[in-house]
């Protein structure tokens, strides 16, 4: 088989973690396979890279940033495939320079384009593995850029789907994907399989065990998607398409989002374009909007509410202000504090009560919904941050996942 590994932070968190993805990989080439790797940076060295930036200059130059945030990634590589060679397996690393990996689009936020293959169908053909550097890319003027926080995932799957691998492997912390974070609810359970639909939602709604971009990727591309521990062995948790023949669960699982702020601006006046004129200038400085409720109209005045990711909290409050003075009477406020859940499920589409059941069990904890957004498969809420883990936990349970 061609198989595309991606091996994340906390996998090649330290020396020894570095000797045992080595060990790894050179089983796995034993075993016939030809393997390209691709590696994050080792454990929290992008935190505390953007750390560093932030100490030398509260707003730093993006260009440099995306220079200094690429460079965790290449140490790994470096590291890994000296660990390979030093086992005796040829390895051979690779940069987003190097290959190329060619991107478009905003600094720390580009997107993938093509990535160049060459050189790694010459290294798989001589019996090299490739040790290619995740969540990096080269814009059209040559500069390094990033692709996104936990955006190696996204490089492993377009990896693989330019080489045609037969299966892309995503080795992490956990032993799959499970019903909720395990680590906020240990009652959680692995899932055996996740159709891309469903994981779509997952990760969009806040599940990191894989980045939304990635299973995207695979499932335009047909890339079979499998999320691994590096710690355990196990079949781990495949992404495949929904098969017809299986009853779809009602719910799948639960994700959570405590990145989110709300912004609610009341009283605008009830006339067209109104909505438009207050979020434009947003979405024009490249901030994206989550939710969006606007509120039934009265004395000829709405309220609208979104959210936006808490990192861009202050500047869509200061842009959606700004705007509002054009709206005559209309009032800004924000709360950073809130975060959203979703639940997640295909056999949603055929069932009735299953909102029924989110709204009765967070009644009865007394828990204020705050915004709510739908898709034929996903339920999702907006809560106060602080009652956030007691909701998770309680639906987790009365969908009968535990
Ligand atoms: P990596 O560094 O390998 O990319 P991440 O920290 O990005 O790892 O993702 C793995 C983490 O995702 C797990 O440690 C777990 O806490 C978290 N997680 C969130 N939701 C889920 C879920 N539904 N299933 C498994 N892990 C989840
Ligand atoms: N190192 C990057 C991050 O921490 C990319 C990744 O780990 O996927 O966001
Ligand atoms: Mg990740």
């Amino acid at each position: 088989m061609l198989i595309v590994r991606k091996y994340g932070g906390t996998s090649v968190g330290s020396a020894a973690r570095i000797a045992a993805v080595a060990g790894q990989v050179t089983e796995l080439a034993g075993q016939g396979h030809q393997v390209a790797v691709v590696v994050s940076a080792m454990g929290d060295t992008t935190d505390r890279l953007l750390d560093l930036a932030r100490e030398i200059a509260p707003t730093p130059d993006v260009r440099e940033l995306d220079a200094l945030l690429a460079t965790g990634e290449m140490v790994s590589t470096a590291l890994l495939a000296m660990a390979l060679r030093a086992r005796g397996q040829p390895a051979r690393s690779w940069n987003a320079l190097q290959l190329p990996i060619e991107t478009s689009g905003f600094a720390g936020r580009a997107r993938l384009e093509r990535i160049g293959v060459a050189g790694l169908r010459e290294d798989l053909a001589r019996g090299l593995v490739p040790v290619v550097a995740g969540f990096q890319g080269r814009a059209a003027n040559g500069d390094l850029t990033t692709i996104g926080r936990g955006g190696s995932d996204t490089t492993a799957v377009a990896l693989a789907a330019a080489i045609g691998a037969d299966e892309c492997q995503i080795l992490t912390d956990v032993d799959g994907v499970y019903t909720t974070d395990p680590r906020m609810v240990p009652q959680a359970r692995r899932l055996e399989r996740v159709s891309f639909e469903e994981m779509l939602e997952l990760a969009g709604q806040g599940s990191r065990v894989l980045h939304l971009r990635s299973v995207e990727c695979a499932a335009r591309h047909g890339v079979r998607l499998r999320v691994l521990s590096s710690f355990t062995p196990g079949p781990g948790t495949l992404i495949c398409r929904e098969e017809s023949t299986m009853e779809a669960p009602l719910v799948s699982g639960i994700a959570f989002n405590r990145d989110e702020a709300a912004i609610t601006v009341a009283d605008v006046p009830d006339r067209p374009g109104m909505a438009h004129a207050l979020l434009a200038p947003i979405a024009a400085a490249g901030i994206e909007i989550d939710m969006i409720v606007v509120n039934a109209p009265r004395g000829g005045r709405v309220d609208l509410t979104f959210t936006v990711h808490r990192d861009d909290f202050r500047q869509a409050l200061e842009l959606c202000s700004a705007a509002a003075t054009g709206c005559d009477g209309a009032r800004v406020s924000g709360d950073p504090q809130v975060a959203k859940l979703a639940i997640v499920g295909s056999g949603m589409r055929s069932h009735a009560g299953v909102a029924a059941t989110l709204f009765a069990t967070l009644a009865a904890l007394a828990i204020n919904i705050r915004l709510v957004s739908t898709s034929e498969i996903k339920i999702s809420v907006l809560v106060a941050e602080a009652e956030l883990e007691r909701a998770v936990r309680a639906l987790h349970q009365a969908y009968g996942l535990d």
